[in-house]
């Protein structure tokens, strides 16, 4: 069977039902969602579960979500749901949004790793949502990516890293977000953030009144510390050169502090936003846009960090954004780029 199933350009999806029959027998199928592409497997089924981690080489400690497309699905898997966990799905589903829910005993303890709860999401990629339907149960799925590495929002930047661990591969083009979900839990009665993402603080706020940040958000975990959210202990998105961080609310005191970090190196490499690029010049730099544009930031920040292994640099200098709505997100995800190594003017 062809591999590669092509829906760039097409509302044919016929081809799914391929992909879903791969799904029931235990298969991994790469497939595109709002967020991030996801590398997906049945969510009920232990084995298949267990070939998303090897693939990966994802610690099996850190938990997987569940993608489901109707209401049904969370009825299966979930329970004991309260009024504003309801309200918070109903606003922000289908989309960018994962809530950590208390599971059925139906749920493989893979998926959880052991967890009395489960993180859900309904995508709303029209993709995404034929490929859960298609299958009938709800797919686990991760990034789609080698643990360690930014997550895949297109497929050529994950061909070669996946491509012959998988099944099936579903193109749906670039990711619409190109950041993982926002991923919540409701803590005595208030929603907590503890993956920022698309959906911001300010969003939630809106719909249930009130909304907490959970601090390790942005800190580095002390020895022994626990988290609500494994995925946060562990390294992430990083390039192979040493990266380092730097934001100030003063441009012209950010700029000059990367011109001075950039001065000690022999090939930095600058991550820079358009409008200050022509600043750097004499540097190697990558424009990750508009600072006025962090919808379109995000939606090329794993692709923009992916690009900077092939210049092998000695040092990679990333200007950071303010940390308001979107910003909060693409900071989250630059910190952990930069192992912590960051500087705040
Ligand atoms: P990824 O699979 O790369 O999108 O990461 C999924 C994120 O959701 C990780 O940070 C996980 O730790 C988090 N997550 C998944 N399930 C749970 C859960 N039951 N409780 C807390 N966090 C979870
Ligand atoms: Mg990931």
């Amino acid at each position: 069977m062809e591999k590669y199933i092509d829906l760039k350009n097409t509302a044919d999806y016929s081809s799914l039902e391929k992909a879903a029959q791969i799904i029931r027998s235990g298969g991994l199928v790469l497939f595109p969602t709002e967020t991030v592409y996801g590398l997906g497997a049945n969510g009920l089924d232990e084995m298949a579960v267990k070939k998303i981690f090897k693939a990966k080489g994802r610690s099996s400690d850190n938990p997987l979500i569940l993608h489901i497309s109707d209401f049904n699905m969370l009825n299966d898997i979930a329970t004991d749901i309260s009024e504003i966990e309801h309200k918070l799905m109903d606003a922000f589903w289908p989309g960018p949004f994962t809530i950590i829910l208390n599971r059925k005993p139906i749920v493989p303890n893979s998926v959880t790793a052991s967890l009395d709860t489960v993180g859900i999401r309904m995508p709303s990629n029209e993709i995404a949502n034929k490929l859960i339907s298609y299958s009938g149960v709800p797919i686990a799925a991760p990034s789609a990516n080698i643990s360690g590495k930014p997550s895949g929002t297109n497929i050529s930047d994950i061909f070669d890293e996946l491509s012959d661990k998988v099944d099936c591969i579903i193109d749906g083009g670039n990711s619409l977000v190109g950041l993982e979900s926002t991923v919540v839990r409701v803590i005595d009665g208030i929603p907590t953030i503890l993956r920022p993402g698309k959906i911001t603080p300010e969003d939630i706020k809106k719909v249930v009144g009130k909304v907490q940040i959970d601090k390790h958000i942005f800190s580095k975990l002390e020895d022994g510390e626990k988290v609500l959210s494994p995925g946060m202990k562990y390294k992430h998105y990083a390039p192979n050169s040493k990266c380092i961080l730097v934001y100030s609310d003063n441009n012209d005191l950010l700029v000059n502090k990367i011109i001075e970090i950039s001065s000690s190196y022999k090939t930095p490499l600058i991550l820079s936003t358009s409008e200050n690029v022509q600043k750097y010049e004499g540097n190697l730099v990558i424009d990750i846009g508009s600072k006025y544009n962090l919808d379109e930031i995000a939606k090329n920040i794993f692709t923009d960090l992916r690009k900077v292994d092939k210049f092998n640099p000695d040092i990679v200098i990333v200007e950071g954004v303010k940390q308001d709505g979107l910003g909060l997100a693409i900071m989250n995800r630059l910190i952990r780029a930069c192992s912590h190594n960051y500087i705040e003017l």
